[in-house]
């Protein structure tokens, strides 16, 4: 089946091409090069992360996360269970067992008025995720983690250019808060390297025990800065830094990083305004931003009354050439960690695993053919 109305196109600014001959033709092309610099540095100061280190995908930044907190066997992490696989993976892989924590009723995100019932003396951290660039409450789980002792991580895999605004009044990006965040810059988010992630580190204790990491556990870095005379392995690490072939490509996407978000959040309101009668009087809920949150347009969402609606929305869709695609499988329920889950029923995220469904949104897009088609569907009630 081909969709003339794919679900995502990755958007090229143009320069791509530029800058990977520029690194390539430099005759440096591992990692944390010039255009490495350039992105890290840019990031850092356009949001005020503490320190960024680019990595090979968000699936390695939170790696990373998991082998800075020294995370082992016994360790319990609480996160959502309707999120990527990715998430949990990373703290699988050192052992730790996963306490999944409901969505709230109104938004995918995690029900921060539940986290507390959920923390044991085993709890070593809590990895909120910005589920469609829309902040979890970050007072709340950062008034837990200072009472409780715990490390907070920011999933923020979807949330570049996004913003929580807690009880201070002051807007702060998102991937800023918690002690570590992982971004990405998969071909299907905002901002793209085809694969690609950012680890920020805004706990300074974090900062030389990450560059080490980064660096197969080795203190290459600063051998490089000139602040030791050689250099060798110091630590457990592995090769989490992408080539500057890649760093090239994402610079050419950061510096049309107002316009992309412009654009996009351009075909999110048409969507929202445009669908808003009709979602209504068929009972289909629109995404919901909460007022501490900002909303980056990385993703267009319904939420309809029941499977059948979905999929009746999703078959006709298809018929007009129109790709939508529902989303996360409930993690408790998965093959692999079902069997894990403590048992508790999880209902609204199994509410978001049958009823969510995702629109096209890309920056070439039109959205006035998608609005046109999801108006004339048929739909079960
Ligand atoms: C995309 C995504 C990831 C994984 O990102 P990669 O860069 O593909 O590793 C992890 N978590 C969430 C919430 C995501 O949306």
């Amino acid at each position: 089946m081909t969709y003339h109305i794919p679900f995502n196109k990755p958007y090229l600014s143009g320069k791509e091409m530029h800058y990977i001959e520029d690194a390539v033709s430099s005759g440096k092309i591992s990692g944390n090069g010039k255009y490495t610099q350039l992105c890290q540095t840019f990031l850092k100061e356009r949001y005020g992360f503490g320190k960024c280190l680019l990595t090979t995908s968000c699936t390695d930044a939170l790696e990373m996360a998991a082998l800075l907190l020294n995370i082992a066997p016994g360790d319990e992490i609480i996160m959502p269970s309707y999120t990527f696989v990715s998430t949990a993976n990373a703290f699988v892989l050192r052992g730790a067992k996963i306490i999944f924590c409901d969505s709230r009723q109104d938004h995918p995100g995690m029900n921060e008025l539940i986290l507390e019932s959920l923390i044991t003396s085993r709890t070593k951290a809590i990895v909120v995720v910005h589920y469609a660039g829309v902040a979890t409450d970050m007072d709340i789980v950062m008034e837990l983690a200072n009472r409780h002792h715990l490390f907070v991580i920011e999933d923020a895999a979807q949330a570049i250019h996004s913003y929580y605004t807690g009880k201070d009044g002051n807007p702060r990006a998102l991937g800023t808060i918690g002690h570590l965040a992982a971004f990405s810059f998969h071909e299907t988010k905002n901002i793209i390297s085809g694969e690609g992630g950012m680890l920020a580190i805004n706990d300074k204790t974090f900062y030389d025990r990450a560059e080490v990491l980064w660096e197969k556990g080795t203190n290459r870095s600063a051998f490089f800065r000139g602040e030791v005379d050689k250099y060798g392995w110091v630590d457990i690490g592995s090769s989490f830094l992408p080539s500057d072939i890649i760093a090239a490509f994402l610079w050419a996407q950061l510096e049309n990083l107002e316009g992309i978000q412009a654009k996009r959040k351009m075909i999110w309101d048409s969507y929202y305004f445009e669908l808003s009668n009709w979602a209504s009087a068929k009972g289909l809920d629109l995404p919901f931003t909460p007022d501490f949150s900002s909303n980056n347009a990385h993703m267009f969402y319904l939420v309809c009354k029941n499977l059948a609606q979905r999929s009746a929305l999703i078959d006709h869709l298809k018929s007009q050439g129109i790709l939508a695609v529902f989303h996360y499988l409930s993690l408790h329920k998965s093959p692999f960690y079902h069997a894990q889950h403590d048992g508790r029923a999880l209902p609204h995220t199994d509410r978001f695993t049958d009823c969510l469904v995702r629109l096209p949104l890309y920056y070439e897009l039109n959205p006035a053919e998608v609005i046109t088609a999801c108006l004339k569907a048929e739909l079960p009630g």
